[in-house]
């Protein structure tokens, strides 16, 4: 109870949403993420409100961002020395309109690592509970598969 209660209130805080589901795009050219630990993943936030669309994986373009998807496209430009994974957030009218999600190969199929950054491109925030999946220094653990 108090952990949803933070939780949303975090959410209302930082007022980025997106106002319809968004699909899933593993970029296949790109990236390593497995769609079993991408699905893990959705259903994650999906227990905890979140709507998601149908996850599927394509052969994707050099562009960053793309309307109403959350991509995940491989390493790119992330610098690995410093990140195990990155997302950036597409904006239009106030809500989140599109997702961009890195992640450093090593680390392509850590399942807390890929629900952490999945939940950014929903717009989740980083707070301040430190056994949360969600709090800014979480340390990942190999945990593929949980
Ligand atoms: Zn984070």
């Amino acid at each position: 109870m108090i952990l949803l209660l933070l939780s949303s209130f975090a959410i209302s805080q930082s007022h980025i949403n997106w106002s319809f589901a968004p699909k899933i795009v593993i970029c296949k050219n790109e990236s390593q993420t497995k769609h079993e630990i991408v699905n893990k993943a959705k259903k994650y936030w999906q227990a905890r409100g979140y709507s998601l669309g149908d996850i599927t994986e394509k052969k994707c373009d050099k562009e960053i961002y793309s309307y109403g998807e959350i991509r995940f496209a491989g390493e790119r430009s992330l610098d690995t020395n410093s990140y195990f994974g990155l997302t950036n957030r597409g904006y239009a009218n106030g809500n989140v309109v599109s997702g961009y999600i890195q992640l450093a190969n090593q680390d392509a199929n850590n399942l807390e690592l890929v629900t952490h950054e999945l939940g950014h491109a929903l717009g989740v925030q980083h707070n301040d509970i430190k056994s949360d999946l969600m709090y800014e220094y979480h340390m990942y653990e190999n945990t593929d598969g949980f």
